[in-house]
């Protein structure tokens, strides 16, 4: 295989100094299922036309244009391009229950209105439907499939035997991953950790002292848990002030990270033995709040205190040793009430929302 496409999401939060200035700070960059392109390339609209039906036509000027679904789109169209093959089409592999098919058929109109046909398959649609042909081309019951777009597969529970055997066809065969294996481990919590230690991004981006500044002007203090003095001294630090940080398992979708009291009892019972290392330890950043209403559904709509996420959407393809395409698609703005120090909108904690520049 020598066409790669990957669809990543970078998400930063406003971190407050204590002298009142704020600095964008990586949350984590996703590179798998990263979501919300499609449904926020409409909120934009919905927010303009509340500004206009509340007379601020001037205020609804200033939202900024956004359609990642079109950027998501156009990556995949190049990769299903260089892939070669008229006939192929691109299958988005989606979960069993599917919660989100409004926001991933944005994205799929997107490619129909360029004329590429699109398949919605689950994992168990690929063990039971799935096949390679002698030059390892995948059929889906006899359509060639050109790439393959993950919507699901980030979370561990999900791969039984099956699954597992489904998701090796797809690794194995011809078709582009979006993204493959590789790609996606990149994307977990011990290899953004790695990245910030101090001479890695110096050797992955030689010659480019200014991009290096600017990109590591954005990473929060990570810290490795691994076994050693290293790990044991930032352990001891997280268990005496734990309000300090974050402790991150290598996990997808929310809900997973420790805080406060929790953070130390769990590092407290695995300081001394291998488990510690699944996890890493980031400085907690802490955003400005800002008064706004949460309009959800069965919830009482009232002005609450709320913090946001920014998540800007970048899509390359690659072929060979010669990169493609590689740009930024749009942005996602996630807000949600205080209290919560995890959970976004997939967990009915957070809602989509459009920046307004000041
Ligand atoms: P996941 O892969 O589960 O989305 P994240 O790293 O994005 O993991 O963390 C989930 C949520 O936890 C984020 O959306 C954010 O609200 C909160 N969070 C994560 N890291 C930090 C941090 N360093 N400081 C403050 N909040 C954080
Ligand atoms: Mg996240």
């Amino acid at each position: 295989q020598t066409v790669f496409l990957g669809i990543n999401r970078s998400d930063y939060m406003f971190d407050c100094g204590l002298d009142g200035t704020a600095a964008l700070k990586q949350i984590e960059i996703n590179t798998i299922a990263a979501s919300f392109g499609g449904l926020t390339s409409r909120t934009a609209d919905v927010h303009r036309l509340v500004l206009k039906v509340l007379g601020k036509t001037k205020e609804a000027s200033q939202l900024l244009p956004n359609n990642p679904a079109k950027g998501l789109a156009l990556g995949i169209a190049k990769a299903w391009e260089l892939y070669g093959s008229e006939r192929a089409v691109v299958m988005f592999l989606v979960e069993e229950v599917q919660r989100n098919i409004f926001d991933q058929r944005c994205v799929e109109n997107e490619l129909w209105n360029r004329n590429i046909r699109v398949l919605r398959k689950r994992f168990r649609d690929v063990f039971e439907q799935g096949s390679l042909d002698a030059s390892r081309r995948l059929y889906m019951a006899g359509q060639e499939v050109a790439v393959v777009y993950y919507r699901e597969g980030y979370v561990p529970q999900i791969y039984d035997e099956q699954n597992w055997a489904a998701r090796l066809l797809l690794e194995r065969s011809r078709a582009v991953k979006c993204p493959d294996i590789a790609t996606q481990l990149a994307g977990t919590k011990k290899v953004q950790q790695e990245l910030s230690r101090p001479g890695t991004l110096e050797k992955l981006l030689p010659g480019h002292p200014e991009a290096i500044a600017r990109i590591r002007a954005t990473f929060a203090g990570l810290y490795s848990l691994d076994e050693g003095e290293e790990g044991d001294r930032i352990a001891a630090t997280a268990i005496a002030d734990p309000h300090r940080f974050v402790l991150k398992p290598q996990r997808e979708g929310g809900g997973n990270n420790l805080y406060g009291e929790e953070l130390r009892e769990v590092l407290e019972k695995i300081k001394d033995s291998p488990e510690r290392t699944s996890y890493i330890l980031m400085d907690k950043i802490k955003p400005q709040p800002a008064l706004n209403y949460l309009l959800r559904a069965h919830s009482p709509l009232q002005v609450s205190e709320c913090i946001s996420e920014l998540g800007i959407f970048g899509v390359y393809v690659r072929q060979g040793r010669e990169l493609v395409l590689n740009r930024a698609a749009g942005h996602l703005l996630r807000t949600k009430a205080i209290e919560h120090a995890d959970g976004g909108v997939a967990a009915g904690v957070a809602v989509l929302d459009t920046p307004y520049l000041v």
